[in-house]
């Protein structure tokens, strides 16, 4: 996508394109890795010196009240954006922090205990050792997931 083209994305949805939206839009696009606010702010600073950490958030929630993103709550007290808004399931690797994007056939999870409720939103998400981390895997054993990851394996 060109900026151009994100320009008509924010303004089909009525978001005035300013430039501090199309760069944080574009940078979410390009960065398919979940980025923070944090990791925008520090990498889209140097090029607007204005940026704060205030606008990058309130600029990334105006995205995902317009199903331009989707924001994931994966602990750390951090939230986490993608500008894939199509279903889809994360994995977060305890080990090094990255989340990973899964398939995942949502109208076919079997869910009890929710008839007469209506459903807004779905998510999935798991977390334990991606294949690239799984060499160093004694390191997070001895962690609070440590437990529970025994008790995985004895499965
Ligand atoms: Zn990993
Ligand atoms: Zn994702």
């Amino acid at each position: 996508m060109t900026i151009k083209d994100i320009q008509e994305l924010l303004e089909a949805k009525g978001v005035k394109p300013s430039i501090t939206r199309l760069k944080i839009l574009d940078y979410l696009q390009r960065h398919r890795s979940h980025p923070s606010v944090d990791e925008i702010y520090r990498n889209l600073v140097q090029e607007i010196p204005t940026l704060s950490k205030t606008t990058v958030y309130n600029s990334l929630e105006l995205f995902v009240e317009n199903h331009l993103a989707q924001v994931l709550h994966v602990g750390d007290n951090e939230n986490r954006y993608d500008a894939d808004v199509s279903s889809h399931g994360h994995f977060k690797c305890l080990s090094c922090g990255k989340i990973y994007d899964f398939g995942i056939d949502f109208e076919n999870i079997k869910v009890e205990g929710l008839e007469g409720f209506r459903v807004y939103d779905k998510s999935v998400y798991c977390q334990g050792i991606c294949p690239h981390c799984k060499v160093n895997e004694k390191e997070v054993t001895n962690g609070k997931y440590g437990k529970r990851r025994n008790a995985y394996r004895q499965n």
